[in-house]
């Protein structure tokens, strides 16, 4: 039974190397047992990408192979309706009911983090833990402020002495790459060798292109 979960969930449209980078460093930095990757089917905040979730699911599954503890979770496209982080914290508590459970995210959604919905049940559920990424601040909203302050656990220690509800900032080697830059490139007719996994890329049909390409911009890079 795993005694220490994170989630890591996004568009994954398509999934990258900063990705990967953030899934792993986590899991060996936060000692976690396993980290799971969950591709949003119906977000909330921004249109659907045109590549279908069970696609960009597929992808995660390719990049992960043979990466102990990483885990491709279908929970979201399996679930009907707006894919609320919350609800799949819900799910994810009752599955794991003793374990540590950690939100992961890059500092851009944590900015954003007042916005998403019945937020502040987010630490009732996980810790938070937030990697910085290039251009987006890390620290908490003028909006999350008030809730977060007194929450920060300053050490992975602090973090591990109760299943939810503290945040943590965690450093890791920044990786300057977003799935906007990558659909940019791949518009332009460019290679995203280096960005993208291989495994990834060595799968990508033409239609995965066209339909990667058709997504709108979402990270300002
Ligand atoms: P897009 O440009 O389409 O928004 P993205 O690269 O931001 O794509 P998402 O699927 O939106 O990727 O992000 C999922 C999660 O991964 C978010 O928490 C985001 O902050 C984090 N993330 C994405 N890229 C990086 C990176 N290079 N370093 C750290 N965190 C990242
Ligand atoms: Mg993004």
């Amino acid at each position: 039974m795993a005694r220490a979960v994170g989630v890591f969930g996004g568009a994954f449209a398509p999934f990258h190397n900063g990705h990967l980078r953030l899934a792993i460093e986590a899991r060996e930095r936060l000692a976690l047992d396993q980290v799971r990757l969950i591709p949003t089917a119906h977000p909330p905040h921004r249109p659907d990408s045109h590549v279908l979730p069970a696609r960009r699911l597929e992808w995660i599954k390719l990049a992960i192979r043979r990466e102990r503890g990483l885990i491709a979770d279908d929970r979201e496209i399996r679930r009907d309706g707006p894919s609320y982080t919350v609800d799949t914290l819900v799910e994810l508590r009752a599955q794991f009911p003793q374990a540590v459970l950690v939100l992961l995210m890059g500092s851009d959604a944590f900015q954003h983090l007042h916005t998403w919905y019945r937020w502040t049940e987010l630490l009732e559920l996980a810790h938070l833990a937030v990697v910085s990424r290039p251009g987006s601040l890390l620290e908490p909203s003028v909006e999350t402020c008030a809730l977060l302050a007194a929450r920060r656990a300053d050490d992975i220690g602090a973090l591990m002495q109760s299943r939810k509800g503290r945040w943590f900032q965690f450093e890791v080697p920044m990786l300057d790459i977003s799935s906007t830059r990558i659909r940019r490139l791949l518009r332009a007719g460019h290679s995203v060798r280096g960005l993208v996994p291989d495994a990834i890329l060595d799968a990508m049909t033409a239609a995965d292109v066209a339909a990667l390409i058709q997504d709108d911009d979402a990270t300002p890079t």
